[in-house]
């Protein structure tokens, strides 16, 4: 009887699926099909996100979509993933694509919702388990803190909203057990090296940077810099925003503070360089003096596809890195006289409190002031140095309102960001 028993439990034990651990520790069946609501679906890491669902039908499930303006891409989307809800900016959008699907007679019964509420609804959508986090900027902050409040997995390659208010999503996390996937391609780089590992065996990060278009510009040439030239990096394809960040280098500053965030190492133990192959992706330098380092090529679905997989890898099928290829890996320094907003940035993570909020409220509206063609490339950090400069005089006053000094709420995060603004 004991042989038999023994045999027929192996037999069930081989027969078992893996089984894998959900971010809230629970075990489930790798077979199970995770349901999605993707924020920001028609930006770059929108698209990303739904080209590696459609790569994998059995294992993604599309629950929710929002976009702002681009509404005939995000038709296609519907009509190919068929969500049950989708966000839009506004209650007209929301009402002509009512019509639009009825009009269609398409079977598609999807609920259409707008605006921050709309956001927020299908963020923390009690079916959804996880949400990509793909809206640029600040505009990202409510809709990506209510998937945390709600408990989700949440793939976060929206910057900005752990640079105003780092410190309550992560305290929030821990209360709710939401788990954050570090998305962006280096916090990506360093999650997967880590693996794990406490952060007291880290002796330092590094995150590498491309160095962006004007890595190589004479700096007598920066006076004449045009939106073109500073939209075409030389090995990403992203949004406008980020882009312009990558070639002030601001977009490396706001990393820090979101690694120091993400893996709670501080930030004096954070360091950039210049990797101008982007093919090493980031580092970490354990406190034996081992270095371990993640490759690839720039490729975003790669640093998306983990998150979404997550804690299982997904046979991807991407151009692959040809090792033999490569000729040579190049580490520089990164000059702060061609890039004075990195220094800035690492000044501002130093000081904390409502400075990194101040500092994203300022950045994001030169920036957008410089994608209007409003102000010129130089002019991004002089007008951002001045703001933090203000800022800090503010400090002194008698009568600093309280969200300059500590960000104790999502309101005074967006507060210290509209002051920067
Ligand atoms: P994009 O500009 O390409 O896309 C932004 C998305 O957000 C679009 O779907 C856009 O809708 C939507 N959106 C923009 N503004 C609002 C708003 N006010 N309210 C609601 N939705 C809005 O940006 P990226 O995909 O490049 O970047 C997204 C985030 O990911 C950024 O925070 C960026 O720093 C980060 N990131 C991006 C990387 C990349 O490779 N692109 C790499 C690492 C991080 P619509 O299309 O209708 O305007
Ligand atoms: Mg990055």
């Amino acid at each position: 009887l004991f042989r038999s028993c023994a045999r027929i439990l192996l037999f069930i034990a081989t027969r078992m699926k893996p089984s894998a651990s959900t971010a809230n520790g629970q075990e489930v069946p790798s077979s199970v099909v995770t349901k999605l609501t993707v924020l920001g679906a028609t930006g770059s890491i929108g698209l990303n996100t739904l080209e590696i669902v459609r790569q994998f039908p059995h294992k993604f499930k599309i629950e929710a979509l929002s976009c702002r303006s681009s509404i005939e891409r995000l038709v296609e989307q519907i009509k190919e993933f068929q969500p049950r809800l989708v966000c839009v900016d506004n209650s007209e959008q929301a009402r002509e694509l009512r019509e639009t699907f009825r009009d269609r007679n398409s079977g598609t019964e999807t609920e259409f919702v707008w605006g921050v509420e709309g956001l927020i609804q299908i963020s923390s959508d009690p079916e959804v388990d996880l949400v990509v986090a793909g809206i640029v900027g600040a505009a990202g902050l409510q809709p990506t803190f209510s998937a945390v409040q709600a408990g989700k997995t949440v793939a976060v390659a929206n910057k900005e909203p752990l640079v105003m208010a780092g410190e309550l999503f992560v305290q929030t996390a821990n209360k709710t057990g939401a788990k954050l996937l570090p998305t962006d391609s280096e916090h990506n780089a360093i999650f997967q090296v880590l693996h794990g590992e406490p952060p007291e065996r880290i002796a330092r990060l590094i995150l590498t940077a491309s160095g962006g278009p004007f890595r190589d510009l004479p700096l007598k040439e920066f006076e004449k810099i045009t939106l073109a030239e500073a939209l075409s990096h030389p090995n990403w394809e992203m949004g406008q925003k980020i882009s312009i960040d990558s070639a002030t280098m601001m977009n490396k500053g706001l990393e820090i503070i979101e690694a120091h965030w993400l893996f709670n190492t501080p930030v004096e133990n954070i360091d950039v360089l210049m990797q101008r192959e982007s093919i090493i992706h980031s580092m970490v330098e354990f406190i034996d003096g081992s270095f371990l380092a993640q490759m690839g090529l720039p490729d975003m679905r790669v640093p998306i596809a983990y998150c979404l997989g997550w804690p299982e890898r997904l046979p991807l099928k991407i151009p692959r890195l040809d090792p033999l290829s490569m000729s040579a890996l190049h580490f520089e320094k990164i000059d702060p006289q061609r890039y004075p907003c990195l220094p800035l940035a690492i000044k501002v993570a130093k000081q904390g409190g409502a400075a990194p909020a101040v500092l994203n409220g300022a950045n994001e509206t030169v920036v957008t002031a410089f994608l209007g063609e409003e102000i010129r490339f130089v002019e991004i950090a002089e007008t951002i140095a001045a703001v933090i400069k203000d800022f800090e005089k503010a400090l002194h006053q008698v009568d600093v309102p309280s969200f300059l000094r500590k960000i104790r709420t999502l309101e005074d995060a967006e507060h210290a960001d509209k002051w920067g603004r």
